[in-house]
């Protein structure tokens, strides 16, 4: 599952190489729009709406894409050869006179107009990297559930957008209560939603998900991916169950309180 910064840097490449440009090729590998003809449009913008990707075309035209797990747009210079995949996992082409955007496996693949956006998107919390990013909307959705555990909350994206399980692992590290800890028994949600806007926008340009400040390999997060090893900061063995639907989780029985499987 992507991090919403990931889908963030995905939106920039893309908008870099294809706002503004016209459209020469145009393939949705997708029953409902297999026919749809977007040649000769121009592409407005491609904007990220927590881990969603919506690229807006001439004719009050957008299409939707969403990576969930292991989807992901690929760019290619005109003429490259495509390497993300077999072409059996293409779901989607846009192409213009210098680049072509390729779409693989991915789940969701949606022609609407653009004045229906809200049908895709809607649903969705505060968005983490959006341009009007509400800590206070997304502390009042968390706030509905108090009982719910914080992992679990800080993952369903209706609540705030853009939270993937790597980040839903270290936010709980840096708040200092365990992914099972209830929304409403947290003292300092306000900071831990300081926190989450801080560290996706501090990593939505770069490759990976630094939450420790210490970009070299094996260094990058305080917990996430490092079940059984010490603690960066007390020493004690980090300790690895499942929460939220079998997602790994990982904490330190030393730095974090609070209810345990
Ligand atoms: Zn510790």
């Amino acid at each position: 599952m992507p991090e919403g910064d990931t889908v963030y840097r995905a939106t920039a490449q893309l908008h870099a190489a294809l706002a503004g440009q016209v459209l020469t090729s145009a393939d949705l590998r997708v029953p409902a729009h297999a026919t749809a003809d977007l040649t000769g449009r121009r592409v407005l913008e491609v904007v990220p709406h927590g881990k969603h990707l919506l690229t807006r075309i001439e004719g009050g035209l957008t299409l939707h894409t969403h990576l969930r797990m292991d989807g992901r747009w690929a760019l290619y210079r005109a003429g490259e050869r495509w390497t993300g995949g077999p072409a059996f996992q293409i779901r989607a082409v846009l192409g213009t006179e210098h680049h072509t955007a390729v779409g693989y496996r991915l789940p969701v693949v949606e022609l609407l107009r653009t004045a229906d956006e809200q049908r895709a998107v809607g649903h969705l919390g505060p968005d983490l990297l959006g341009p009007d990013w509400d800590a206070a909307e997304a502390r009042r959705r968390l706030a509905e559930r108090p009982e719910r555990p914080l992992g679990e909350a800080l993952l369903d994206q209706r609540n705030l957008a853009g939270i993937g399980n790597v980040y839903a692992n270290e936010l709980c590290f840096l708040a200092g209560v365990t992914p099972w800890t209830p929304v409403g028994a947290l003292p300092g949600l306000d900071r831990l939603l300081a926190r989450a806007h801080q560290v996706l926008d501090a990593n939505k340009l770069r490759h990976g998900h630094v939450t420790t400040g210490d970009t070299r390999p094996g260094r990058q997060h305080w917990v996430y991916g490092r079940a059984r090893r010490p603690c960066t900061r007390c020493g004690t063995t980090l300790r690895a169950a499942t929460h939220a639907e079998d997602r790994p989780a990982t904490w330190c029985p030393h730095c974090q309180r609070g209810p345990t499987p």
